[in-house]
Formats: structure tokens, sequence, C-alpha cells
């Protein structure tokens, strides 16, 4: 009962995310309410659980009602809720700051602070923009971006999202970037290895570079895996080459770990693999382990130190009401905590070995493609003409304990740092039992 009505409620009064509501109102695709979390589950009202095989929009790391979150959480409440960050500033925010910056070697020490991915990226492009002003090259103002890239979806971050559904709508209001190749590694060719993709998109990036460099600002990259594309992943070789281009012809690398952050793809930082340090480091998401709004953009003291003046016009002016937000700092020193006595890198290690291990039956399928993995995602491509497979799949997913979203054909896993082996084997048999449904409709 209590699931009709909340369901019924939410349908009347709530203006759902990424969603055509109208489809809501048919039996096709049903809205699940959820009562509560715990580990990788999530609960509706009637007991039906779901395992949460894409940490809630890739958020979440320790699970729904991590016990040391909370008790961090609530021993913030009772201290500090949160306080006006112009002119004021509080202990989480400042570890925070300091964890990240140590986390970086010291080379990105300065953290600035809001709310949501799109805006750390809109931050990024701001400041890169600003800094080259600062420095009196205010020609410096365009942006270059991949192909299939995704940075958010407000008007800024849109100009450098290249994911037709989401831009297409707006495109009139868009200030748009320039895209170059992505090093897709799908995109071999016979004999080609992803090092040889990577090369060949780095060429294409040259050529660019070259051409449009005086006019250029940054270019903004989603570090081996370009996640809402479809789980996109290329070679590190890609990141070494562009970080050595955008050197020479004098443009930001910006960094957006947003999702590929904090140990998703195997190292804390995804870039590290590639042994390169952005100007602009992104990250939001699993930051705040999956409880709060949570977004911070690091940078250098190169160009930290382009702002430093007198003049409060050559300062970054910018804020977001809950810029630094207490309780959302403290969770995420919890998160980081977490990190540090878990040995969490390592363990995921063997995690994600067992979570391939679970879809390597999937390899030998007639119609599974690019069966691939990066740290803790894994995704493999569909091969089928029906426009109605991602959301058959949803469904059966949801009916064999689930959630598990296809992003078009592309299947993906990317599950909390917590999930044990029977949960795996759970979510290997869920994912191979709702393939055969949705490709047998
Ligand atoms: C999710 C995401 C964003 C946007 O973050 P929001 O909090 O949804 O605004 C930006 N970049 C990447 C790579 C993302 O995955």
């Amino acid at each position: 009962m209590r699931n009709a009505d909340l369901l019924q409620r939410s349908l009347k009064a709530v203006w759902h995310p990424c969603t055509q509501m109208k489809q809501h109102a048919s039996a096709d695709l049903p809205l699940i309410p959820i009562a509560r979390g715990e580990g990788v589950w999530l609960y509706d009202f009637d007991g039906r659980r779901y395992l949460d095989g894409i940490s809630s929009w890739w958020v979440n790391l320790f699970g729904h009602c991590n016990p040391r979150i909370n008790a961090a959480l609530r021993e913030q409440l009772e201290t500090l809720e949160h306080v006006i960050l112009a002119g004021f500033t509080q202990q989480p925010v400042v570890e925070l700051s300091e964890r990240l910056a140590a986390l970086t070697g010291g080379a990105l020490g300065h953290c600035f602070y809001a709310s949501d991915g799109a805006s750390a990226t809109e931050i990024a492009l701001k400041m890169s923009f600003h800094f080259w002003r600062n420095r009196g090259r205010p020609g410096k103002q365009d942006f270059l971006c991949l192909s299939g890239s995704y940075h958010g979806e407000t008007v800024g971050a849109l100009a450098v999202t290249d994911v037709a559904l989401f831009r297409d709508a707006y495109a009139p209001l868009l200030r748009s970037a320039a895209t170059v190749p992505s090093p897709d590694a799908r995109e071999a060719r016979d004999g080609e290895t992803a090092t040889d993709v990577a090369r060949r998109a780095a060429a294409a990036l040259e050529r660019h570079l070259e051409q449009h460099h005086a006019h250029l600002a940054a270019l903004i990259v989603e570090p081996l895996v370009q996640c809402a594309s479809g789980m996109v992943m290329y070679d590190p070789e890609y990141l070494r080459l562009a970080r050595a281009l955008c050197d020479r012809f004098e443009v930001h690398l910006i960094c957006d770990e947003i999702a590929v952050g904090c140990g998703r793809t195997g190292t804390f930082f995804a870039h590290e693999q590639a042994a390169i340090r952005p100007d602009f480091l992104c990250l939001s998401k699993g930051i705040s382990g999956g409880y709060l709004p949570l977004s911070i953009v690091l940078s250098t003291d190169a160009v930290y130190a382009a702002f430093y003046d007198d003049a409060t016009a050559r300062g970054f002016l910018h804020s977001h009401s809950y810029t630094g937000n207490a309780l959302a700092c403290r969770t995420a020193l919890a998160t980081l905590d977490i990190f540090a006595a878990n040995e969490v890198l390592e363990r995921n290690k063997l995690r994600a070995v067992k979570l391939a291990a679970s879809l390597a039956p999937l390899a030998g399928h007639a119609q599974v493609r690019h069966l691939r993995r990066r740290g803790m995602i894994l995704a493999f491509d569909v091969e089928t003409a029906d426009a109605a497979f991602p959301r058959r799949f949803y469904r059966a997913a949801l009916a064999r304990e689930a959630l598990i979203r296809p992003i078009g054909n592309t299947v993906y896993l990317m599950p909390p740092y917590i999930i044990s082996d029977e949960e795996i084997a759970h979510l290997g048999q869920a994912v191979a039992g709702a393939l055969e449904e949705a490709l047998s409709a």
C-alpha cells in the first residue's frame, strides 16, 4: 500500500530527472519507491530489494547507510551544520582541502568548492579563461573537448558535453566548443592496439592545437573512461600525449574526474595511471561517499598565483550558497578515512577480477561485443536493432533484484566497493538472465 501511495504522489508532485514523465504513466516503466538502504541493497516498503549495481548514478562507494559515515555525519550535525565560506572558515573544509592536496602529491594545492559536478566543470572553465585574461592573453577563451564527452548539463557545462540527446535540444543556448576524436579503444583497426588508437587520437589533437591554440583556454577530458557516453574506455597513453601537447601549445588540461575519481578506475585518481598532473581537477559524485552534494575544483600554484593580487576584479569571482558545506565536507573526510583504513584500492583489485569473472561467460554470447573493464567499471555492448532494449533490460534486471540502467545498448556495472562475493554472483546472474529476457522479447 505504501509503495503504491508513494508512487502515485511522486508522479503528481515530482518531476524526475532525465525522464519522459509520460513513460511512467504506463506500466511499461514503473517508478520504484525506496523505503531504506543498507549496504549494496535498496528496499521498498513491501520488502522487495534491489542490488544497487550502478551505485545510485555512480555516487555511492561504501554502501547505503554506511555506519562509519553515518557516525561522522551525526557528530558534525551536533557541532556545525553550515557556515558562510566567504570571510569564514571551519575545520572540515580545511582538513578536506589539505587531504585532497596531499593525495595529489601537493601538485594541486588549492581547493574551490561547489555542490554538483556541472558547477565544478563551469568553475574550471571560468578559472581557465580568467587565468589567461589575468596573464594578458584575453583571446584565449575557447574550450576543446573529446567527441562523446560528458561534463554536466547546465548551460556552460553542456557546451563541452557531446551527447546528442542532452545537447541538441538546447544547442541554441550554448557557446559551442570544438571536439576532437575520442581515443575510444573500440575504434582499433585490424592489428591496432588501444595504445595505437590513443596515438592516432593524439595526432588529431595535435593538428587541432596547431591551428587553434591562440584562442584555446583549455582541453577538458574524462580520464580513462568516458562514462556517460557508454563507458568508453581508452589507453592512458592518450593522457600522457595530451598533457605534453597542452604544455607545448600553452593550453590548460582539465581532468574531469567527477565519475572516474575516488578509486573507480583502480587508482585513487584516474590520471595517476598516466603519471601526469592536470592544471585543474574536478571531483564530485563519490567524494562524499554518495551522501551529500559536494564538488571540488583543485588547481595548481601557478593557477592560484594568477589570481592573487590587490585588485578584486583579478580574483576568482564565483560563489554558491552552500560552498564548502560542513556536513558534506565531513562525509568526504569519513569517506577518505575508509580509504585509508581499509586498503580499499588493494581489495578492489580482487573484487574487480571477481566481477569480471561473473560476466566472463558473456564473452562468447553471439550479441555481446567489447566486454571491457577498467578498475571497478565493467561494460559490454549489445548488438540489437531493438530500440526498446535498454528499457527491457532495465525491467528484466529489476525483476532479478538488480538495479542496472543500460546507456543505449551498453550494459555496465559500477557497484559500491563493499560488494561481497555472494552479491557479485547475484549481479552476474541478474545480468545474464536480464540479457536473455531482453533479447528474447
Ligand atoms: C556526473 C558527471 C558530471 C556532472 O555532475 P552533476 O553532479 O550531475 O552535475 C560531470 N562530469 C562527469 C564526468 C560526470 O560523470
